[in-house]
C-alpha cells in the first residue's frame, strides 16, 4: 500500500470499525517509519551531502532550504578546489567521486603574483598537485550533491526562522512564512555562517574578519576576455600587495570570475548597497579609490568586468566556541558550525567532513542513539575546525599584510623575498 494521507483517510471513512482498525494498524508501522527523525537546515554542499549519505543508509530525513529552486544562487558563482584527503574523500563515501572527476577540472594552475605583476609562483597546467586539488563550479557541485537525492527530500523556499525544543523534548522548526514542522528526534544546522538552529548549542557568533570580497564576472562574449584568458589562463591567479587582493578565475563555461578582497567595515555592502547594484558605479569607485595605485594588467579585470558584483563580508567563528557540549536533538555541520575566512580554500572540505563524519556516527550508533551519534561527530570535528579557522586567519593577516605578499610566501611557500 502506498503512504498517503488519502490513505489514512479513506481508511478513517471506512464504514466497519473493525476494518477502519485493521487498515490503520496495517498503515501505521510504515508511517512511523517513513516520518524522517532528523531535519537538516539547507540545501549547500554540507547538507545535502548528508542527505545523500542518510539515503544511502536508509535513513529517512527532509531537507529545508530558503532557496526556491536549485538554480538559485548563480550570483554568488566561484570555483571550489576539492582536495583529495577531505571533499573527495566525502564524495568517494557518497558513491560520487567517478561523476566530479568528470565535472572537475584537473588543469587549473595556480598564478601568485604581487601588485606590480612580479609573478612567484607558477605552477604548471599538468602539475600533479592539480589531481590533488581540482576545481569544479559551485553551482556544478551543487547540482551533482542535488542529482543525489531524491527530489522530494528537498523542501524549497522555506527560510527557517528558529528552532526551539518542544514540551515533548523533541525538536521544532518554524520558518518565516509561519509554517512549523515539529517531531525531529535531530536538527541538523548546514544553514551556513547565520545558523537558525546555533543559539541551542552555542552562544558564540561569528566575527567580522575586517574583510570583504567583492566579486563578479567577464563573460566569454565580452571582447576582453582574450586578454583575460592571456593572463589567468585555465586557473587561478591571484596579485596582492599593500593590504589588497585581486583574484580571478576560470569557470567551467569559460567566463571569469574576478574577487576584489579589501579591507573595509563591517557595514560597508549595506551602506554601499546602491553603489553594489550599479556596476559601472562599483567599478568606478573600485578603481578611483582603492585600486588608483595598481598597474592596468590588474585593473583591467575590474574596469572590463561586465557581471554584477556581489558582496562578501568575510566572517569566521571564534576558535574559543569550538567546545560545547553536546545538546540532546541538535548539531551543526559546515559554514553553520565553523564558518572560517576562505585564505586556505578548504572550507567546503571540512564541511563536507563533518557530513561524512555525522553520517558515519548515526549509522554506527543507530537512530535511536542519534545523541551519541552527535557526541562522536563533534569530538572529531571540533580539533579539525579550530585547525581551519587558525590556519585560515594566519594566512589572511599575511596575503593582506602592508608588506605582502612576502611574508605569505616566506611562512607558506617556503619563498623568501629578501
Ligand atoms: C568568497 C568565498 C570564497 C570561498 N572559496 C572557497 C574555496 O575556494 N574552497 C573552499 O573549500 N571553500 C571556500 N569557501 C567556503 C565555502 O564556500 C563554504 O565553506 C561552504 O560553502 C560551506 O558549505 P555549507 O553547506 O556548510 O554552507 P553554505 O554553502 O553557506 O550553504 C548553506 C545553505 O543553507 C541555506 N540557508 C541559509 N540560511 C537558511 C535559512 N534560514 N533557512 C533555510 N535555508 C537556509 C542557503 O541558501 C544554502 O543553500 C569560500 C567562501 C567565500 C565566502
Amino acid at each position: 500500500m502506498v503512504l498517503s494521507t488519502r490513505n489514512i483517510e479513506l481508511a478513517i471513512k471506512d464504514d466497519t470499525p473493525h476494518r477502519w482498525f485493521r487498515n490503520v494498524l496495517h498503515i501505521w508501522p510504515k508511517y512511523t517509519s517513513m516520518a524522517p527523525s532528523i531535519a537538516i537546515l539547507g540545501a549547500g554542499p554540507s547538507g545535502l551531502l548528508l542527505g545523500r549519505m542518510l539515503e544511502l543508509a536508509n535513513i529517512a530525513y527532509v531537507i529545508f532550504e530558503r532557496d526556491i529552486s536549485g538554480n538559485e544562487s548563480s550570483s554568488r558563482a566561484g570555483t571550489l578546489d576539492i582536495h583529495a584527503d577531505s571533499g573527495q574523500l566525502a564524495l568517494q563515501n557518497a558513491g560520487l567521486l567517478d561523476q566530479f572527476k568528470k565535472l572537475a577540472r584537473h588543469d587549473a594552475h595556480t598564478i601568485l603574483a604581487d601588485e606590480k605583476g612580479k609573478v612567484y609562483i607558477r605552477t604548471s597546467e599538468s602539475d600533479e598537485a592539480n589531481e590533488d586539488r581540482p576545481e569544479i563550479d559551485r553551482k556544478d557541485l551543487r547540482a551533482l550533491l542535488l542529482n543525489s537525492v531524491p527530489a522530494n527530500r528537498v523542501r524549497w523556499g522555506l527560510k527557517v526562522q528558529h528552532v526551539q525544543r518542544d514540551s515533548d523534548g523533541l525538536i521544532s522548526v518554524h520558518f518565516a512564512d509561519g509554517n512549523i514542522e515539529s517531531g525531529f528526534r535531530l536538527v541538523v544546522g548546514a544553514d551556513g555562517a547565520w545558523s537558525k538552529a546555533r543559539n541551542l548549542v552555542t552562544s558564540a557568533k561569528p566575527q567580522y574578519s575586517g574583510l570583504h570580497y567583492l566579486t563578479t564576472t567577464i563573460d566569454p562574449q565580452n571582447p576582453f576576455h582574450s586578454i583575460a584568458v592571456s593572463l589567468v589562463g585555465k586557473g587561478n591567479y591571484i596579485a596582492f600587495g599593500g593590504g589588497k587582493q585581486i583574484v580571478s578565475l576560470k569557470l567551467g563555461d569559460g567566463s571569469y570570475y574576478v574577487g576584489v578582497g579589501l579591507r573595509l567595515p563591517e557595514n560597508w555592502s549595506s551602506e554601499y548597497a546602491a553603489v553594489l547594484e550599479d556596476p559601472k558605479a562599483i567599478r568606478r569607485l573600485l578603481l578611483n579609490d582603492h585600486f588608483n595605485d595598481w598597474p592596468k594588467l590588474h585593473t583591467d579585470l575590474i574596469e572590463h568586468s561586465d557581471g554584477t558584483f556581489y558582496a562578501w563580508p568575510l566572517y569566521a567563528m571564534p576558535t574559543e566556541s569550538l567546545s560545547w557540549r553536546t545538546v540532546p536533538g541538535v548539531t551543526l555541520i559546515g559554514d553553520a558550525a565553523h564558518v572560517s575566512t576562505p585564505f586556505v580554500g578548504e572550507g567546503v572540505n571540512c564541511a563536507m567532513t563533518d557530513s561524512l563524519q555525522l553520517a558515519q556516527q548515526i549509522v554506527k550508533h543507530g537512530v535511536d542513539d542519534l545523541d551519541r551519534a552527535v557526541s562522536g561527530y563533534e569530538k572529531l570535528m571540533f580539533p579539525r575546525a579550530i585547525d581551519l579557522i587558525s590556519r585560515s586567519a594566519k594566512s589572511g593577516e599575511l596575503f593582506f599584510a602592508p608588506d605582502a605578499p612576502r611574508g605569505w610566501l616566506k611562512t607558506f611557500a617556503g619563498i623568501d623575498c629578501d
